[in-house]
């Protein structure tokens, strides 16, 4: 429930904003200030090869690479955290895939053996849409839309994919060619549908196919003591069956149960990780995560997310484990993760001065008294460099996350909150062309979102993981937000942190923390944030559907709600010109009100566990989609032809050995493209049948 995803990110169109952002950033870490913005000039002697950011594109969706910088100035030993960190996560690659369907290893491996073997005609129709799609699948690990969750279909035939399979020697049951060429079947991953069961309408593999939602409620009614003060996370690493009598059990992802090779896989790497830990502390957290996967005990999980979260000496961090439970859609189960970090000193100083002010922002925020935290504590917050991601999140990968998910070690212990500096430089540096222009009202808009939108972004995404998720508090008694909303639940609790961050990016307390030139940072975050709310984000929504998915909700409910409420004052006013829509934010401070508005009810509304307000507010304001605006939408972008989604290749980490096979150094080289890596992981990776 605490990720964000890409899209948070506005696209930065040029290059030299880039340099000047940078040029900000430094000023701000040097305690320098602004007026020295458009000095030095960068040096003419350095130059750099192009560095080619865009890989691949297929269908909706966009490759990248990134950069890890920083690399060289890890000494030897923390290169070989990083390397072992990596390996460890790769092991578990399979695991996702699995997870997401249970037909989706089995179609990975043929369409790997296809591809990597086939020795027939490559230059035909049907082999370039026989790519297409098995590039989705690696793109989405598994044959499930990642984002909309929607199954896509091959655009080849059934008898062509068959021709394949017997030329390259691969099989596959006719159980999973179905699921590949069959419409009907499993069509869903994830369905938020709450009219019918949720589990059976979900082709996500947490749950064995004939198991229903009232099963699976009732069975952790009975097994969840809701007095319990520090209660485990139920379900988070087990797949549900049933046993030989019928009744539910959990089959637990441990290192003799279900995943057991990858898992043995993980725990060798992990282990060689402990022995070169930067200190003791981050030893024995993994210690902890290794003791976990050996036994599969979820009071170790919570232990270890105990020491993980208080391991905050270091220059190398990681998630691993089953972690978010978005996948899930009764949001017990963690779909499998892993991300290596490396820290990026000088931003995190930076976004340091926000949590050091967190009661600020707490004794200063809309929400009532009673529901405001008395001493906020633990917070932290880092920008990070990644070297590498597996499993959930790859390739499609959040730009920020903020862990451990569990409520009461958050409370007791705190959270660790990163942003992914790297991941976002990329994904920012591969957008070329820009749609801003398009959906901006006027000139003054775009400028200023040239202007202050990059540092806006980074700052609302800052705002959002250390102030946001961290504020507020629930009322005694009240269960937990996962109890009292339900299904609702990830879209308020996003909603909620980014009105927080809405709030506070127009506060001058943030010019005065240094964090900002000026209030029109704010302003731009509020453009960027209202046009993509009720029209940008359109893009990524097929013809007749409705917004599924927990952020894209989150933001239309926020945008859609001020829109009306701010309608009396003309807040927000709607220009048609040239048969084109535009929103026009006519009075930012009003739109500061109703934005804190928001926040207040929002906040009462997860304080309170009160169901049917929290329902009321998703459904009427962030799921239905304004039919011909949304064409409108569809029709304007379509020039642009910018492929809404994208994801990463990751760098190749390459150890050098001496003689006696030790390691001597670790390089970082770019992999040739997307196909190859994905070849090479089903190589060396493949530790699930
Ligand atoms: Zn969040």
């Amino acid at each position: 429930m605490l990720r964000v995803s890409i899209f948070t990110s506005r696209i930065i169109t040029n290059l030299t904003m880039k340099k000047s952002l940078y040029f900000l950033l430094f000023a701000l870490m040097t305690g320098s200030v602004y007026q020295c913005k458009q000095a030095t000039p960068e040096p003419e002697t350095i130059t750099e090869e192009p560095f080619e950011w865009v890989a691949d594109t297929v269908a909706d969706l966009r490759i990248l690479r990134y950069q890890v910088p920083g690399w060289d100035k890890l000494s030897l030993q923390q290169k070989k955290l990083v390397y072992y960190l990596n390996q460890a996560g790769l092991a578990g690659r399979d695991i996702i895939y699995d997870q997401n369907y249970r037909h989706n290893l089995s179609i990975r491996k043929a369409l790997e053996s296809i591809v990597g073997t086939y020795d027939g005609d490559r230059t035909t129709s049907d082999w370039q849409a026989l790519m297409t799609y098995a590039k989705r699948v690696w793109f989405s690990n598994g044959i499930h839309h990642h984002y909309g969750n929607d199954k896509f279909l091959p655009t080849f035939s059934r008898e062509y994919f068959q021709s394949l399979l017997s030329a390259t020697g691969a099989n596959l049951s006719e159980e999973a060619l179905n699921a590949m060429f069959d419409p009907e079947m499993d069509q869903k991953k994830v369905s938020s549908d709450a009219a019918g069961d949720l589990v059976l309408q979900s082709a996500t593999n947490f749950y064995a196919p004939d198991i229903t939602q009232a099963e699976v409620e009732a069975f952790y009614l009975k097994r969840i003591d809701k007095s319990d003060q520090r209660p485990v996370s139920h379900g988070l690493n087990s797949r549900m069956i049933r046993d030989a009598s019928g009744a539910l059990a959990e089959d637990v992802y441990k290192a003799d149960g279900l995943y057991g090779p990858a898992i043995q896989e993980m725990i060798k790497w992990l282990t060689l990780a402990a022995g070169v830990a930067e200190n003791e502390a981050q030893k024995n957290a993994f210690d902890l995560l290794i003791r976990y996967y050996q036994t599969g005990d979820l009071r170790t999980w919570d232990e270890y997310n105990i020491a993980w979260a208080q391991t905050t000496e270091g220059d190398i961090d990681y998630i691993n484990g089953f972690v978010e439970v978005y996948n899930d859609p009764l949001g017990y189960r963690g779909s499998y993760e892993n991300i290596v970090q490396i820290k990026d000193f000088e931003a995190s100083e930076r976004m340091q001065v926000l949590s050091q002010n967190a009661q600020w922002f707490e004794d200063n925020s809309t929400i009532l008294a009673e529901h405001k935290k008395p001493n906020v504590v633990g917070i932290t917050y880092n920008v990070v460099n990644v070297a590498g991601e597996s499993g959930d999140a790859a390739p499609s990968t959040p730009i920020g996350v903020n862990l451990p998910n569990a409520n009461w070690i958050r409370e007791h212990y705190g959270s660790k909150s990163v942003s992914l500096g790297n991941i976002t430089e990329a994904y920012e540096m591969a957008s070329g062309g820009s749609i801003l222009n398009e959906f901006a009202h006027d000139a003054e808009e775009v400028a200023r979102i040239k202007e202050h939108g990059a540092l806006g972004d980074k700052l609302a995404t800052a705002l959002h993981e250390v102030i946001g998720h961290a504020s507020g508090k629930l009322n005694p008694g009240v269960g937990t937000p996962k109890e009292t909303l339900k299904s609702y639940a990830s879209t308020l609790e996003e909603a909620r942190a980014d009105i927080v961050a809405l709030y506070f990016i127009l506060d001058p307390k943030m010019v005065e923390l240094g964090l900002m030139p000026s209030l029109e940072v704010g302003k731009a975050e509020y453009d960027g944030f209202i046009s993509n709310g009720l029209m940008k984000q359109l893009r990524r929504i097929e013809p007749g559907k409705n917004v599924e998915e927990a952020h894209m909700r989150n933001r239309q409910l926020i945008a859609a709600w001020v829109f009306e409420k701010g309608q009396p004052d003309n807040v927000i006013e709607r220009v048609t010109r040239d048969g084109k829509t535009y929103f026009n934010i006519t009075d930012y401070e009003k739109l500061r009100v109703l934005f804190g508005n928001l926040l207040q009810e929002i906040q009462r509304i997860k304080s309170e566990g009160d169901y049917e307000a929290g329902k009321a507010l998703v459904e009427t304001y962030g799921v239905q989609v304004d039919r011909d605006l949304h064409q409108e939408v569809l029709d304007r972008v379509k020039p642009f032809n910018i492929p809404p989604y994208a994801g990463f290749i990751n760098p190749e980490l390459v150890p050098e050995l001496d003689e006696n096979g030790e390691i001597i150094d670790v390089k970082v080289t770019q992999p040739k493209d997307f196909i190859q890596q994905m070849l090479d992981y089903g190589k060396k990776y493949s530790f699930l049948k």
